[in-house]
């Protein structure tokens, strides 16, 4: 069955969105924030035991007592010299001088400094990826279907199927949302053939014709909805529409939450984002899921990049 998408009300998922990384960022910010041990407590607790009174040996004790205290002062000194070394290395780029003298504080700073630095720059190194492998052949406007591409299927819900080189991860991913509690979750559309994609088109412009909209307006009208037959990601095998069973009433269910901050790890992106449709060419779906590959799916996760931007081909 052709669903007309309904891309509206989606802002209502945003602000969830965007409270749960802020929290996950203070959380970081937090979990980086251990103090480091502080060598005036090592201190205090090796001079208490020196302290016991001793009649009549006084002056002995005292001598024992600067040459103890004399120790552990050299000892913390050359202790303190060694943690300085090693935040100064492992910041890379700060002088000595800053590592010494921020010592207490710099865990959170060069926390803040290396999650910022990974979230931004995931996709661009140390990247192992092979971006000419099939898990990211790009399908858009301008990017038709593979002539070659070829599509073993296997069923994956009721009915519904994908490439079966990701069906078991696929599988996992719902399973694994109905357990986390979404046992509405639904798929709603999976793999289509060409003639499958070719009937949605002609349905919706059909539609619009019928409305009065001539041929061309009817033509950019369907194209903003559905995929021309040929340009559709539903036709590599590699794309699924899934949402909650009551997608009418609740398409922004908590289930596209779930998913798109869950599907990464078994290999899926959400597609089409909001505020990135002048790169995609589509509207903003958030039903959509895309197979691109575990890696793959974490790096554009974690960048917030679309497959475009992460295959360099945004023109
Ligand atoms: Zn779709």
């Amino acid at each position: 069955m052709a669903q007309r998408p309904d891309a509206r009300g989606n802002n209502r998922e945003r602000p969830r969105k965007q409270a749960t990384r802020r929290t996950q960022s203070n959380a970081a910010q937090r979990a980086g924030a251990n103090p480091r041990p502080r060598p005036a407590h090592a201190s205090a607790q090796h001079a208490r035991p020196q302290q016991n009174p001793s009649g009549g040996k006084g002056p002995v004790v005292a001598i024992i007592l600067v040459v103890v205290v004399a120790i552990v002062v050299g000892v913390v000194l050359f202790l303190t010299q060694c943690r300085g070394a090693q935040g100064s290395s492992s910041q890379g780029q700060s002088t000595q001088a800053q590592a010494a003298s921020t010592q207490g504080t710099e865990g959170p700073a060069s926390s803040d400094t290396s999650s910022s630095e990974g979230a931004g720059s995931g996709s661009n190194t140390s990247s192992s990826v092979d971006k000419s492998s099939w898990e990211l052949t790009l399908v858009n406007k301008t990017h038709p279907l593979p002539s070659d591409w070829k599509v073993e299927l296997e069923e994956v819900d009721d009915g519904k199927y994908v490439d079966a080189r990701i069906a078991k991860q696929f599988k996992q991913m719902i399973s694994d949302c109905r357990a986390a509690g979404y046992d509405d979750v639904f798929v709603n559309q999976a793999y289509r053939s060409h003639e499958e994609q070719q009937a949605i088109w002609d349905q919706f412009y059909n539609d619009y014709l019928q409305q009065g909209y001539s041929a061309e307006e009817a033509k950019k009208l369907t194209g903003e909805s559905v995929a021309i037959p040929g340009t559709s990601e539903h036709e590599l095998g590699l794309a699924a529409d899934i949402c909650s069973i009551n997608f009418d009433e609740t398409y922004n269910a908590p289930i596209q939450t779930w998913l798109r901050e869950n599907g990464h790890k078994y290999g899926f992106i959400q597609r089409y984002p909001e505020g990135k449709e002048s790169i995609t060419g589509t509207k903003n779906e958030n039903w959509h899921f895309r197979y691109v590959g575990e890696e793959a799916a974490k790096e554009i996760y974690e960048s917030g990049q679309v497959l475009e931007e992460y295959l360099g081909e945004t023109n």
